[in-house]
């Protein structure tokens, strides 16, 4: 450390003995995309080139995660251009990584006379009281705080304020940014199927017709965060109490849903799973296949697909009950619904359990000679499985196609009477109508 003799010291001294001291001294010519380094010691002569272009310092020293040297996905690297202007002296404590080991740095930013040439001057703190002060900050904040971003907004001047970016610093960040120019490249952080929402939601209009003063409105949507990964979260829009009309100040947030977000939809999928099973086969419950059907329909006025429905009888199922009781009897059918599960899915057909020893089948894309086709593979996929206790079972299939005219009650009709005129026919055989 220099020495400065205080009874006759001088500007110069002065100078000199900063000039010592400091670790790095940037240049920086905004305009012309470029810095240069006066000075440059310690952690510097690692972590910032001799002169390199300005973009690529700004998000050298501002986008990164906060005690990390991994830095934000390129998307959000539209923003540089707005962080890297300073009207008035700026300073800021930036925590960075360097070969692994966090530094806090303390920066002083000088606009000059010329528009667009800065200095910055860049100090790492000593000691490391200041390490431990962020992490421990870092820790408190990640546990109290799921808001991921927050701005103040005027719509009326069409600007922004105060940005603060937690993942990124504890401190607002300095950007002159119009609220339209933010909206149009935020959107492009947005799922593709929400963007055409957030254009709408964000829009003047729609603000000022549907946030009245004092209120908030939110909605989710899936938004890509600073590590390139696509999360749920709650856009939150609060507009500033006022009697005036025209003032149409608010604040808007982003919050971290995610976890939430995804444990709520895999309960509800669970929930919906377990309404649309049938208990004893697992496969699709009455209500559920009926549902399929009935889409099965629709769908063929749609799409003009070729889709065809089955009902599969068990034969002289009652004889298996009475023979062997009916726990065997349940057994049995959990073992038939086994044997006939490959050939079904592996040709992307759904199946359900109608009742009793009654299955429907939906198949799509198959005419009535495929439909066939396949109905004499599964008859003869159980005809030949010897099953436990009960030995050889048989089934009888009835088929028919959905034609563009059905509906529900004279689809299922035709199914019906095919699976009639089977068991008319002997059982063990397959018929369309
Ligand atoms: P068919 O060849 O004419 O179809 O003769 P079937 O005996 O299979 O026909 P029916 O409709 O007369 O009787 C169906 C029998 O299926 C009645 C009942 O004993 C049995 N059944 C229905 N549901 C269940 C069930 O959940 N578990 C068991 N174990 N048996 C069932
Ligand atoms: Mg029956
Ligand atoms: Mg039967």
């Amino acid at each position: 450390m220099g020495t400065i003799d205080f009874e006759n010291c001088t500007l110069e001294n002065v100078v000199a003995f900063v000039t010592e001291e400091v670790d790095s001294i940037i240049v920086v010519d905004g305009k012309n995309d470029r810095y240069k380094t006066i000075v440059r010691k310690g952690v510097f002569v690692d972590f910032i080139e001799e002169q390199g272009l300005y973009k690529d310092l700004i998000a050298k020293l501002w986008y990164h995660f906060n005690n990390s040297s991994t830095g934000v996905v390129e998307d959000y690297h539209v923003f540089i251009p707005t962080s890297g202007k300073f009207i008035g002296k700026y300073s800021k404590r930036l925590n960075i990584e360097c070969h692994g080991v966090p530094h806090v740095i303390q920066m002083t930013i000088y606009p000059t006379a010329q528009e667009d040439i800065y200095i910055f001057i860049l100090d790492e703190l000593d000691g490391s009281q200041y390490v431990d002060e962020t992490l421990t900050n870092n820790k408190v904040k990640s546990i109290q705080n799921t808001y991921l971003f927050s701005m103040y907004v005027d719509i009326v001047q069409d600007t922004t304020n105060s940005i603060s970016v937690t993942e990124l610093s504890d401190e607002v960040m300095n950007q002159q940014l119009k609220y339209s120019e933010w909206r149009m490249m935020i959107v492009n952080m947005i799922w593709p199927d929400d963007q055409a929402l957030f254009l709408q939601r964000t829009s003047p209009e729609y603000l000022k017709k549907n946030l009245a003063p004092g209120k908030t409105s939110s909605y989710d949507c899936l938004m890509m965060n600073l590590e390139g990964k696509y999360i749920w979260v709650k856009l939150i829009f609060s507009r500033a109490e006022t009697n005036n009309d025209e003032d149409f100040r608010f604040v808007f947030m982003v919050q971290d849903i995610h976890d939430n977000t995804v444990e709520l939809m895999s309960t509800l999928k669970k929930y919906e799973e377990l309404a649309s099973k049938d208990t004893l086969t697992s496969v699709y419950n009455h209500g559920r296949i009926e549902t399929e059907i009935r889409n099965a329909i629709e769908s063929k006025k749609r799409k003009q697909q070729n889709t065809s429905i089955m009902m599969i009888d068990i034969d002289y199922f009652k004889s298996v009950n009475d023979r062997f009781g009916h726990s065997v009897g349940d057994a049995t059918l959990v073992r038939f619904v086994n044997t006939i599960l490959d050939i079904i899915k592996a040709r992307g057909a759904v199946l359900g359990r109608w009742g009793g020893e009654e299955f429907v089948v939906v198949l799509y894309d198959a005419d009535a000679e495929n439909s066939f086709n396949f109905a004499e593979k599964l008859r003869n996929q159980v005809a030949e499985t010897d099953f436990e206790n009960v030995g050889h079972i048989t089934c009888s299939i009835g088929i028919t196609q959905i034609d563009i005219n059905d509906d529900f009650g004279n689809a299922f009709d035709r199914m019906d009477k095919a699976v009639y005129e089977a068991k008319s026919a002997g059982r063990n055989c397959v018929k369309v109508i």
